[in-house]
């Protein structure tokens, strides 16, 4: 039987309940439970997809193409194993679903209410993943915290299901706040006392808390906690701020919080958690013998959360090569043809954002050209390899209006433009290329070399295409279509021979780049850039 664990937020929000959920799954995973994670988000849009990167951060999308919440990237690039979406479900595809059935008549002469209809198909949504007979352990993180009125019915129905199921079937983490008061010199309780307060009004006892601080917390606090709050002085775990979030499963440990989940939820603590391959990323992590740095060319560089599974992937492709990765983050907008040297010379390698729209779009392929012209390692994702297509045309094949439709409708060169089947969609949410896909990957060159083997599978998410029409004349002109889909002939990865790293990929390999798996892309780009670096 699937055992249930829900994670709330107190005090205030950015605590990271994501990654203290990826931790506990870890640790879970690393004693053999099968574990997955899913996030409810309050908010009333379908899904992130529509969302601007500035309110949502990056939009994260899993192997059927959904378009989640980025603590799912957290959850595959720590567990490894691949999320759906199933793993992520918003209040308005709560109200979606339910409103779709009172349209058929489901609920035929009763008047629909939220409770018991949005939290019943809340409740339904909380088990969906378990149902599935793949997994022991399901943990849900509620997004929000706890007190907002938009997360109402999702903590009313985690009350509900607690009722419902047995005792140690299901169990409440909460995630608080232990703030420290520099001028009295203390860590502070109280607002933790109230947050637990808050959620006993609605009917939750928390069975563990986790509290975050900036400095230990002592018996003494504990104690307290424990006591104000009803909980057992080893369910007050402690999360102390860490100088990096793969260090956060062996705090976790360390506190025990794995073992006073398995012990409350009556699951007997198989074989102690092998973590010999997280601590041996760590320990490369910790100690590089080399450092590079590399330019992020984006247009929401103001938030780095937009260019979240990029910079972990950095992380990941750093540690296989015992080096730092420094990412300086390059407003694509400051970027012109006079400043591109001085913005870009001194880097060891430059990457162009994936990214919609025209906003930036000229200094993203003023950065390539200076790139391509100076042996600059380049990698680009995404509108950044559209970028790069575009840059090749105008000042290579001399194509000097050579554009993407999506930039200019008029443009006499549309070397990136959009599929015939695509022309006729309107509607904005998930209607892009979206989720995995095959592409072969041409013998003899550097991606069939990076990935060792001739058919891959990555995942998409944009409208815009290589226009084959031009496929020839790029050929003659020396980049080379190293990747295609075999479903329908589009180009997915380009790449330039007499340079030490071009390579543009149209998918975002990004999204598949884990701590157990660092992405082959980034690996060889990192280790491009350092050997750039070395040979200066
Ligand atoms: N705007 C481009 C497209 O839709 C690229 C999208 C992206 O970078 N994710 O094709």
């Amino acid at each position: 039987m699937t055992k249930y664990i829900f994670v709330t937020g107190g005090v205030t929000s950015s605590l990271g309940k994501g990654i203290i959920s990826a931790s506990l799954a870890k640790l879970l995973q690393s004693r053999g439970y099968r574990v997955t994670i899913q996030k409810f988000d309050p908010y009333i849009n379908i899904d992130p997809g529509t969302l601007n990167p500035y309110e949502h951060g990056e939009c994260y999308v899993t192997e059927d193409g959904a378009e989640t919440d980025l603590d799912l990237g957290h959850y595959e690039r720590f567990l490894n194993t691949p999320t759906s979406q199933a793993n992520n479900i918003t209040t308005g595809r709560i109200y979606q679903n339910v409103i779709s059935k009172e349209r058929e008549g489901a609920f035929l002469g009763k008047t629909v209410q939220v409770v018991p209809h949005i939290t019943d198909e809340i409740k339904r949504n909380f088990r969906i993943l378990g149902e599935t007979g793949n997994y022991d352990i399901v943990i849900t993180e509620i997004g929000g915290t706890v007190g907002d009125i938009e997360s109402l019915p999702f903590v009313e129905a985690v009350r509900q299901f607690r009722w419902e199921s047995g005792t140690h079937d299901s169990l409440v983490i909460h995630l608080t706040l232990i703030p420290f008061l520099a001028a009295a010199g203390e860590l502070k309780t109280k607002p933790t006392q109230h947050s637990v307060k808050m959620l006993l009004e609605y009917g939750i006892q928390p069975d563990i808390l986790v509290c975050r601080t900036e400095h230990h917390i002592n018996q003494d606090i504990r104690k307290k906690i424990a006591l104000f709050c009803n909980v057992n002085v080893n369910a007050v775990i402690e999360s102390i701020d860490a100088s990096t979030i793969y260090d956060v499963p062996l705090l976790m440990l360390k506190e025990q919080l794995d073992k006073t989940v398995l012990s409350k939820l009556k699951l007997p603590a198989k074989n102690e958690p092998d973590l010999d391959s997280w601590k041996d990323f760590l320990g490369r992590l910790k100690n590089p013998t080399a450092e590079i740095r590399v330019g992020l060319v984006g247009k929401y560089v103001e938030l780095p959360d937009a260019y979240k599974s990029i910079t972990e992937a950095f992380i990941h492709a750093g540690a296989k090569n015992e080096c730092k990765v420094k990412v300086e983050y390059i407003h694509s907008e400051q970027l012109t043809v006079g400043n591109a040297i001085d913005r870009l010379q001194g880097l060891h390698g430059v990457l162009v954002a994936p990214g919609f729209g025209e906003r930036g779009f000229e200094g993203k392929i003023e950065a390539i050209r200076y790139v391509r012209e100076n042996n600059i390692p380049f990698f680009g994702i995404c509108l950044g390899m559209q970028c790069a297509v575009v840059e090749y045309g105008r000042n290579v094949l001399g194509l000097k209006e050579a554009n993407s439709t999506e930039m200019n409708p008029g443009t006499p060169f549309p070397v990136i433009g959009m599929m015939e089947d695509q022309k006729n969609i309107t509607a904005k949410g998930g209607t892009m290329r979206l989720g995995a896909q095959d592409c072969d990957l041409k013998k003899g060159t550097k991606a069939a070399s990076i990935y060792g083997k001739t058919r891959i599978s990555e995942r998409h998410r944009h409208r815009y295409e290589f226009n084959n029409e031009y496929l020839k004349k790029y050929e003659e002109a020396g980049m080379i279509p190293s990747g295609i889909n075999p479903e329908n002939n589009l180009v997915e990865i380009i790449e330039l021979k007499n340079h030490p790293y071009f390579v543009g990929a149209q998918f975002h390999p990004e999204l598949k780049s884990t701590v157990a798996n660092p992405h082959p892309l980034f690996v060889n780009f990192v280790a491009a850039s350092l050997a750039f670096a070395r040979k200066k």
